[in-house]
């Protein structure tokens, strides 16, 4: 958006798809963007703030609701639950006051407490208000007054695990004692698995979780009772699995000591590290994966269907790393990597090695677009049976002079794209994992490695929405990654890799790592990410990637000479690393080696230039 944009209103494709339902004799309830989180998450190009939009796009939704025939509308304003200005609270209390005239509106929040909407909202004629009591738990709403129904999110929708009746009817009967309420999840169904029904889960934890359909059964049996009619069997099988899942050993609360959190101090790190490694300036690597080729995928697909043997399988993979250590040779990349052929995904690949994990057959759920994911389930305490990377790293190893880096994944990525645990804080979920990696790491470097990259892309993603939840979760997501890598002693170098966002917001947390390489997704934003680090003092090596491996072209070698040079302007030529800004696994083969020639060409030409400074 800009100063000038103007909105429109043809809601005709809406109008179109609702009549569609109607004549089918469904009694179809539109649901739209509210205005405020609408602009909340739009961008402008000219530095002018979204919101100032806010009373013009109240006018053009007063025009679009009227235009709908239906009993309800819904307008969704999860916004509400985030950080808003006062001022901005009275725009969209006056903007609402005057939607709420159509009569049946329903304002939805959801992702946290739903006081702040209540407080902007209740008691201006709305029809219904949707409050998320899971959460952040059920809060006391005191703004409600029961004039309008509140419908209450209290079987859980972005998690899978299975709701205690019984405790969540007692909270509905408080609330209903107030005014009037309706039964619902705390936000869509669109973050879980359809149904357990698909699913070969063994008994115990089967009985633990709720997937979407579940939980919509939940929502009736909740709402029946509440009408007077409870179904007892269901209520007591609830209650049954949640005390089954409490008292289980295998989520047993676990005390136990543990280890330190800090390395050495990053200039005895530096000298020992230069001496161990002897790398050239500005040494060229990659962030792990190389293209997953069909003939990768078709040998999982087949040692799935049991139409190849283990040893076949893994036999087709250590060709996979003949070839990729082989072109990395021969492009002459300095720091190598194994390529990750045998990961289907760089977090189901260790949940399916970790205990306390199990995997779904069918959970699909939507991670963008049109990508879906199947996330696994972290249901228990996590501990590492067997080492999960190491004969890898070592056969690639065993290919080359150079070093290959050990490649893992961080507890907060793996914790941020899992379904986890809510009977603890996820603090501690993080230092179970933690410890796992951080005995993979110990025997990592017992095989030889000396340099250990650990992935942190989702760092950002699970940063809270509120100002006041952030420094608990930045302290023990930092916690949590420097309790993997601290066991590393002072001459083993620890790389850490994050991408997928704007980074100035959580800076500080990237230097609390305290990893000694840090890669990060930078192309794009042309290097922005550098200025800020540069401000905090960051002494650190760091390779902002000079390669937007997202985009499907090779970069000239202009484009990447001009990265470099913008990164040189930020950082000490010490401390720059030359690499794409993300793992190359979604790339093709010729778009990879044609790119990556570009990427040392340049790192050569620079480390020429600069020579006289280093
Ligand atoms: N090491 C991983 C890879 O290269 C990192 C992927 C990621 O950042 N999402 O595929
Ligand atoms: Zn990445």
């Amino acid at each position: 958006l800009s100063a000038d944009t103007r909105f429109v209103l043809d809601a005709s494709a809406l109008i179109e798809d609702l009549r569609c339902q109607q004549v089918r004799g469904v009694n179809a309830r539109p649901v739209l963007v509210g205005p405020l989180t609408f602009l909340s998450l739009a961008r402008t190009t000219d530095g002018s703030n979204p919101l100032d939009h806010l009373p013009a796009l109240f006018e053009v939704y007063e025009r679009l609701i009227k235009s709908f025939d239906t009993e309800w509308v819904q307008i969704d304003e999860p916004a509400l639950v985030t950080d808003v200005a006062p001022e901005v609270l009275e725009q969209v209390r006056a903007g609402y006051t005057t939607l709420a005239k159509r009569g049946g509106v329903f304002v939805n929040t959801y992702f946290g407490s739903g006081d702040q909407a209540l407080n902007t909202l209740a008691g201006i004629g709305l029809g219904a208000i949707g409050v998320d009591l899971v959460t952040h738990g059920v809060t006391e709403l005191a703004a409600w007054k029961g004039e309008e129904l509140l419908v209450a999110g209290i079987v859980d929708g972005r998690n899978i695990w299975r709701t205690d009746l019984c405790a969540a009817l007692a909270s509905l009967k408080r609330l209903a004692a107030r005014g009037p309420i309706a039964v619902s999840t705390s936000c869509s169904l669109l973050h879980v698995p359809y149904t357990l029904e698909a699913e070969n889960i063994e008994p115990e934890v089967r009985d633990w979780l709720a997937f979407g359909s579940e939980k919509i059964t939940e929502v009736k049996l909740l709402a029946d009772a509440l009408a007077g009619n409870i179904d007892a069997a269901a209520f007591d099988a609830a209650s049954a699995a949640i005390a089954s899942r409490r008292t289980s050993p295998r989520t047993a609360p676990i005390t136990q000591e543990l280890p330190g959190r800090s390395r050495g101090s990053f200039d005895t790190r530096v000298t020992l590290q230069e001496k161990s490694l002897e790398l050239p300036a500005l040494p060229t690597t990659t962030i792990g994966s190389f293209p997953q080729t069909p003939s990768i995928r078709s040998a999982r697909a087949r040692l799935r269907k049991e139409s190849i043997t283990l040893e076949q399988y893994e036999e087709a993979m250590r060709e996979e790393i003949d070839l990729v250590i082989a072109k990395q040779e021969e492009l002459g990349l300095d720091v190598l990597v194994h390529g990750e052929p045998e990961r289907n995904d760089m977090v189901q690949y260790f949940s399916e090695l970790l205990d306390g994990f199990l995997s779904t057959a069918n959970g699909w759920v939507q991670s963008y677009g049109s990508r879906c994911v199947r996330p696994p389930v972290l249901f228990g305490n996590v501990s590492r049976p067997a080492p999960m990377t190491v004969k890898w790293f070592q056969y690639a190893q065993s290919l080359t002079q150079k070093h290959v880096k050990g490649m893992l994944t961080g507890p907060v990525t793996i914790l941020a794209w899992s379904f986890v645990r809510d009977d603890q804080p996820l603090a501690t979920t993080a230092d179970q994992v933690a410890l796992a990696l951080r005995d993979e790491i110990n025997d990592l470097i017992e095989a030889g490695a000396k340099i250990i990259q650990v992935d942190e892309p989702a760092i950002r993603e699970l940063l809270p929405l509120r100002d006041v939840d952030k420094p608990a979760y930045l302290q023990w997501s930092v916690d949590s990654f420097r309790l993997a890598t601290a066991g590393a002693p002072d001459d083993v170098q620890i790389h850490t890799h994050m991408c997928y966002s704007e980074f100035n917001e959580v800076i500080s947390s990237v230097i609390a790592l305290d990893a000694d390489v840090t890669t990060i997704e930078a192309a794009r934003s042309d290097m922005q990410v550098l200025a800020a680090l540069k401000s905090s003092g960051f002494e650190l090596g760091v390779g902002p990637g000079v390669w937007d491996i997202h985009s499907p072209r090779v970069p000239s070698a202009q484009e990447v000479d001009g990265l470099l040079e913008a990164a040189l302007q930020s950082v000490d030529p010490r401390q720059l690393w030359v690499n794409p800004d993300c793992g190359l696994k979604t790339r093709g083969w010729p778009e990879v080696e044609a790119s990556l020639k570009v990427l040392v060409e340049s790192a050569k030409q620079a480390r020429e230039k600069i020579g006289a400074t280093i």
